[in-house]
């Protein structure tokens, strides 16, 4: 294939992703942005294997590749439940900062297959091109199996605080820039290895001392790694499309982490140095006073909401824990056709992924115009009868607001203590992600609804039409 043809085509791919992105910024065209993005990733694939000209052996592996590859991405995505996205997402990302490894592993063994020279003598370039893809690599690699860990459970969810460690990971970023140097001067592989080594390390050290609470900033700054990864490997590979697909993850992901570190209130710098939060780590409520809890039914509920003119409801992730997003679309329907104002609010990190909540709401046909994120909503629960928050803790947790010493301090609630009474949708008066006591649960205004999400849900949709 003619090689500015072959350009044009990853032009075209490029731009296919730029709409997919464009599309995927809203539930209603986040389908059509998904086929976009399909189709770019197709012609960018088709074009590398007309442009590569593989021999038939060589055609044979990519195709057993592709299929095993796809295989498994395939039956991995079906079987997931919506609820483990998050460390899926985290998984996947190890995977592309492993073969961003390994491609410049083979780079550097085999540098005449990549036209960047030959062994011993690899222009400069190439090498500086194949060190950072290589350490945003392997950092991107083993920074996502700790992600994963942690989200998935199999690790404590609280930050591992060890000490000086500001000053060992200057340390270890200072070694790798003398590696890199060496690398640049000597082509030697030991020097490689080590840079691989190094940048391991420093992907656990990195993600280790962060809190279960700021994982979502890890995991979309992960995915702008990845992205750095494949945008590095690209220009190893000379590769326009693997470039520009790079830098697009790159940078969306940089500014997603950006975004969600306003949502937070965090610097975008102490998410870099790692072991924010849990420095002050305190259980907010364990301060030995009895205090009691107001506790309702399905019909105490009922009757609050059919008597209310505004009803504001806060899904967290309770809500996709029982799946409760239809009964509560069911319930919203109700409560319109009696006449009551009904609005959904959305905290940027409800649930275990950004969007989580409009997904599920989406899912259930909760029509678009009646959910508002919290900087449009968050001054209305002063005017609402009714907050009903189904499966959401840490995101309405007052300490975020009022208690300096919480690891949760400055990240930004919905202020559901405001409306008139607060309905709380949860099994037990157990903590939420970050782990810390919701104060909320103990306030006069508040009442309990103890149970699974959708069998309250469900409750008080029947005794409403009772
Ligand atoms: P939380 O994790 O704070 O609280 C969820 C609550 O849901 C729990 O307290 C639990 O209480 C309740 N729950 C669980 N299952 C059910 C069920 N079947 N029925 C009813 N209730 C149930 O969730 P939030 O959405 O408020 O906050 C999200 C948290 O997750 C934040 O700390 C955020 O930082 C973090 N996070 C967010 C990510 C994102 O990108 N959105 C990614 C990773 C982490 P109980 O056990 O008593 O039922």
């Amino acid at each position: 294939m003619n090689a500015n043809f072959a350009a044009f085509l990853y032009l075209v791919s490029g731009v296919l992703f730029i709409m997919a992105l464009r599309g995927l910024s809203h539930p209603a065209t986040s389908r059509k942005g998904n086929t976009y993005g399909m189709v770019g990733m197709g012609i960018a694939i088709v074009t590398t294997l007309l442009l590569a000209k593989p021999t038939f052996g060589g055609f044979l592996l990519i195709v057993l590749g592709l299929a095993i590859g796809g295989g498994a991405g395939a039956v991995i995505a079906r079987r997931i439940a919506m609820t483990s996205m998050p460390q899926l997402v985290a998984a996947f990302h190890s995977l592309v900062g492993l073969a961003a490894v390994m491609v410049a592993a083979a780079a550097m063994y085999a540098p005449e297959s990549f036209g960047i020279g030959t062994v011993g003598d690899i222009h400069a370039q190439a090498l500086v091109e194949m060190s950072l893809g290589v350490a945003i690599g392997a950092i991107t690699f083993t920074g996502s199996i700790i992600a994963f860990l942690k989200l998935d459970g199999r690790m404590s969810g609280k930050p591992i605080l060890l000490t000086g460690r500001h000053f060992v990971n200057a340390g270890l970023a200072i070694a790798l820039v003398v590696l890199v140097i060496m690398l640049v001067f000597t082509q030697s592989t030991t020097v490689f290895w080590l840079i691989v080594l190094l940048s391991l390390a420093l992907g656990v050290l990195i993600i280790v001392p962060i809190g279960g609470a700021d994982m979502p900033v890890v995991v979309s700054m992960l995915n702008s790694y990845s992205g750095w990864a494949a945008a590095g490997i690209g220009f190893t590979l000379g590769n326009l499309a693997l470039i520009i697909t790079g830098a697009l993850v790159g940078s969306s992901g940089a500014i997603l982490s950006y975004i969600m570190c306003k949502g937070m209130n965090r610097s975008f710098i102490s998410v870099i140095l790692g072991g924010f939060g849990g420095e002050t780590a305190t259980a907010a409520v364990d301060d030995g006073v009895q205090r009691t809890v107001k506790q309702g039914a399905a019909d105490d509920a009922a009757f609050l909401m059919a008597n209310a003119s505004k009803v504001i409801i806060v899904p967290g992730y309770g809500m996709a824990v029982a799946q409760a997003q239809h009964a509560l679309r069911e319930l919203g329907d109700q409560l319109k056709a009696a006449g009551v104002d009904v609005k959904y609010a959305i905290h940027p990190v409800a649930g275990r992924m950004p969007g989580h909540m409009n997904v599920l709401l989406a899912e259930a046909n909760v029509p678009y115009d009646e959910v508002f994120e919290l900087e449009d909503i968050n001054s209305e629960f002063a005017q609402a009868d009714v907050a009903y928050v189904i499966g959401a803790n840490d995101v309405t947790n007052p300490a975020a607001r009022d208690d300096p010493s919480s690891p949760i301090y400055g990240m930004p609630i919905l202020d559901v203590d405001k409306a008139k009474t607060c309905l709380f949708v949860k099994r037990s008066l157990g903590s939420g992600y970050a782990g810390i006591d919701n104060t909320l649960f103990y306030k006069d205004g508040t009442m309990m609804l103890l149970g699974d999400a959708k069998k309250v849900t469900e409750d008080i949709v029947k005794a409403l039409h009772a």
